[in-house]
This record gives C-alpha cells, sequence and structure tokens, in this order.
C-alpha cells in the first residue's frame, strides 16, 4: 500500500489545516501518502490569518484558499471579513470556503447578501471558487453561473442530479470525500460527472463514520472514486491531480 502510493502524486484539494492540531505530522503523512499539495481554506478572519501563515510555513506544499464560511456569518463581522478578503484575496490560490447553507441558523437571506459579495471578490480578482452548497444546491448554482466566474468547484456535492448537470453543463467541478465510502447520493453524484469535472479532497479534520481525517485520508477518496469509475488508480490519481493543477492554477511539481 505505502509503496504503491509513493509512485502516486495527489492534491487535497479541500482542507482545514488551521484545526488541524499538531499540524506538522499531519502534513509528514500527507507526503508520505504521496500527496504533494493541500488547498487550505479559510472559514473566517482568524482562520484566514492561521491559514496564510501554514502556507508561508510549507511553501510549494500548502497553498491557502481565504474565504468566509455561511457558518461563520455575523452580521457585525461581515464588514471586517470582506475588507479582509478585499485586501489578501490576491495572495491566495482561491476564494473559499464560501457558500449557503440552509440547515444552519444564519438567515438566508444575509447569508445570500454575503456570498453575492464574495462571489463579486472572486470575479474582481479572478480567483476560482470553493463553493458550499449543503441544502442550498439549487441557488448557490444559479448565484454562481450568474457571475462571469469561470472556475468553481462544488465541495463534496451530494446534491440533486438535476442541479448536478447543470452544474457540468457550466463547466464547473465537484469534490469528492471519504464520504464515499458511505453516502450515496454522493456517490451518485460522483458515478454521473465524468472524471474531467472531478477533484479529491477530504475536508479535514471531518469525522467520516466516527473516524476524524487529515490530509493523507485522502489516499481512501481515491481508492473509493477509483472504485466507483472501475478504473486504475493511478489513471484516477494521474486526471483529477491535474484537474486540480488546471484548477487551481498550480505548477507541475519538479520532483
Ligand atoms: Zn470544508
Amino acid at each position: 500500500m505505502k509503496n504503491e502510493n509513493m509512485t502516486l502524486e495527489l492534491i487535497d484539494a479541500h482542507v482545514h489545516l488551521d484545526m488541524i492540531r499538531p499540524v506538522e505530522p499531519a502534513v509528514d503523512n500527507a507526503r508520505s501518502a504521496g500527496i504533494s499539495g493541500i488547498v487550505a481554506v479559510g472559514m473566517d478572519l482568524l482562520s484566514n490569518l492561521k491559514t496564510l501563515t501554514l502556507a508561508r510555513r510549507f511553501p510549494g506544499m500548502v497553498y491557502p484558499a481565504l474565504g468566509y464560511h455561511p457558518w461563520n456569518i455575523r452580521e457585525d463581522d461581515i464588514d471586517k471579513n470582506l475588507g479582509f478578503l478585499d485586501e489578501q484575496l490576491k495572495n491566495a490560490i482561491a476564494l473559499g470556503e464560501v457558500g449557503l447553507d440552509y440547515k444552519v441558523k444564519v438567515k438566508k437571506e444575509l447569508q445570500q447578501r454575503v456570498f453575492q459579495s464574495l462571489l463579486g471578490l472572486a470575479e474582481k480578482y479572478g480567483k476560482p471558487v470553493n463553493v458550499h452548497s449543503r441544502y442550498s444546491y439549487e441557488r448557490t448554482h444559479a448565484m454562481v453561473a450568474a457571475t462571469h466566474i469561470p472556475k468553481a468547484v462544488f465541495h463534496w456535492y451530494s446534491g440533486p442530479m438535476e442541479v448536478l448537470d447543470k452544474i457540468l453543463d457550466d463547466g464547473y467541478f465537484i469534490s469528492a470525500t471519504p464520504a464515499l465510502a458511505y453516502s450515496d447520493k454522493h456517490r451518485e453524484a460522483m458515478i454521473r460527472a465524468p472524471l474531467s469535472n472531478i477533484l479529491i479532497e477530504t475536508d479535514a479534520p471531518v469525522e467520516f463514520n466516527g473516524k476524524a481525517s487529515e490530509p493523507a485520508t485522502l489516499v481512501e477518496t481515491l481508492h473509493e472514486l477509483a472504485r466507483l469509475k472501475k478504473l486504475p488508480v493511478s489513471e484516477v490519481a494521474h486526471i483529477t491531480t491535474k484537474n486540480s493543477r488546471k484548477f487551481y492554477g498550480l505548477k507541475e511539481d519538479p520532483g
């Protein structure tokens, strides 16, 4: 298993690295598992600051995305968060994690207003967007599609197939998580989408089946996806890594 992974080259397209402690062994484990890039997403001001620090600490390995997660929206903090992103987004590879979540208490209207402003920043700075769309699939897609943003990934997509078809028609991406091991909705989406529109990720440190994840858990996402697609693991690794590099504008690994 370990030797096979050594020959792979993977990119974890969505990690909350600022929430993983201690971080050093997690990054080492990721390297040993064949991961050559970690896209670290931010959720609010503090999380964005930590994410930028982590990217400086692990150059060529950790790439920062900056965002404002719907769970973290507080009326009083909105201006501060948007102001920070307007200053710092140019230093990130993407905007994220952003989006809508109709299962949380934050008012839908407020979420939509913030998401609209965030999408405006992605357009202004020409950044791809890493989108959270839980229970809001239709609306999140419609809001992204109404912009001129060419690149968006609907992370951990588990929504309706009709919305997925629109996402794919627009040339956007969806990303697979370790939930592929047990979530029928998530599996269904990954079976339907062509591999050319799929990124792989862990959303670490999220727990899957009661087990905390870390970037190295990406190998599980990869194996599940290869099984679903009935393709060799190496081929799925190669294509999804190429997709992530193109999506986030990352250079080829010199090693
Ligand atoms: Zn996330």
